[in-house]
């Protein structure tokens, strides 16, 4: 979506909403919000759960960027590589998000109830994706932060450029910063103009989020449920996967906007398995007016179905985080398979047209679990 002008008024608030731990839900102030899950503890998670190495756990796709509010603001383990991590289900796909009173708005709709696909449901499901996503991008938003005055302290009293790619804050942004300082031709005139275009960058953006989250929070309290679009894909068989991630993808046919920039269609993708009804799940969700996801959204639906569930099996492992796979479902994939799982994911750019081809697809019904 095009880029918007940012009120400093309004985008503090906005983050004071994540620095002081504030609940996510419309307008409430309280403190005391619990680790929600982004995807259900005792349905899914539990179902998916199995032995890693003596533990009931679950194997973990995300982004790694791993952040310790200790630790003023600095990122204490940011490990550049993508890996696969493990964890326990109590743990696994938590963030601050929601007081207590809030967090229960999501049983009526989704937790304790049959999954029926009504408008209700798909928009709650979307919404929880949505929570998720922003209370990352905050957390990387912090991040480029705490790199770009790491770098700057760095350039004091220097004549040249120095090497950052060791910053301790955020390597993977140092590695970039270099890239960007190379067309400085080692003077350091400038550097600090190029800091501060990375910073109103951030900012940008992230008032983009919070005007989202404006809209959010007005269908959350108006039940505007239809200022969603919506696709829903079930298929027999019970995959043990599950999803809640908001991902970016390019078509070849999308168009650039007014501004000549071609955005990306985002999408927020829902998976879960239905053991109980011999099924999987897959629900995309995308705001109404965003004319890119209005032309995936067509196209999927007229995919086959195999094409379908290849394609967010594609979308999930280019782009996607907080995705959640049973062990007992990876101890199926190949050397090669694996290594497509990790390696493809380190090389996805929202900005990249289409998505690489790879083989393996998390849908294949090799990996679903017995129905007896
Ligand atoms: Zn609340």
């Amino acid at each position: 979506m095009e880029n918007q002008q940012v009120n400093p008024e309004q985008l503090s608030r906005f983050k004071s909403m994540f620095e002081h731990k504030k609940c996510f839900y419309p307008g409430c102030e309280s403190k005391a919000i619990i680790k929600a899950h982004s995807i259900q503890e005792n349905r899914h998670l539990n179902y998916l759960a199995d032995q890693v190495k003596g533990q009931n756990e679950v194997y973990y796709l995300d982004d790694n960027i791993v952040f310790d509010r200790d630790a003023n603001g600095a990122i204490s383990k940011q490990r550049t590589q993508r890996i696969l991590h493990h964890r326990g289900i109590k743990a696994a796909s938590t963030f601050g998000g929601f007081c207590q009173e809030h967090d229960k708005i999501f049983k009526p709709t989704i937790e304790d109830v049959e999954f029926k696909g009504d408008l209700e449901q798909l928009f709650f499901y979307t919404y929880r994706c949505y929570a998720y996503y922003l209370h990352k991008k905050y957390e990387s938003y912090v991040g480029l932060k705490s790199a770009v005055n790491e770098a700057r302290n760095e350039i004091k009293g220097t004549t040249e450029i120095p090497d950052f790619s060791n910053l301790k804050s955020h390597g993977k942004i140092g590695l970039e910063l270099n890239n960007i300082l190379k067309g400085l031709e080692n003077t350091l005139k400038g550097v600090d103009g190029l800091f501060n275009v990375f910073i109103e960058k951030s900012e940008t953006e992230l008032f983009g989020l919070k005007l989202k989250k404006d809209r959010f929070d007005e269908v959350v309290e108006k039940k505007k449920y239809s200022e969603f679009r919506y696709a829903i894909h079930s298929f027999d068989g019970v995959i043990p996967v599950a999803a809640s991630s908001v991902v970016h993808y390019i078509d070849e046919f999308h168009q650039p906007s007014s501004d000549n920039v071609v955005y990306p269609a985002e999408i927020a993708i829902t998976v879960f398995p239905s053991p109980e009804k011999n099924q999987t799940h897959i629900i995309l969700g995308g705001f109404e007016d965003n004319p890119n996801f209005g032309l995936v959204f067509h196209k999927f639906n007229a995919l086959s179905n195999s094409k379908r569930e290849k394609f967010v099996s594609d979308l999930l492992i280019h782009r996607g985080s907080n995705i959640f796979i049973s062990p007992r479902m990876y101890n199926k994939f190949s050397d090669s398979n694996r290594s497509e799982l990790i390696d493809q994911r380190a090389s996805s750019s929202q900005y990249v047209v289409g998505l690489p081809e790879i083989k393996l697809n998390l849908f294949e019904l090799i990996y679903a679990d017995k129905s007896d």
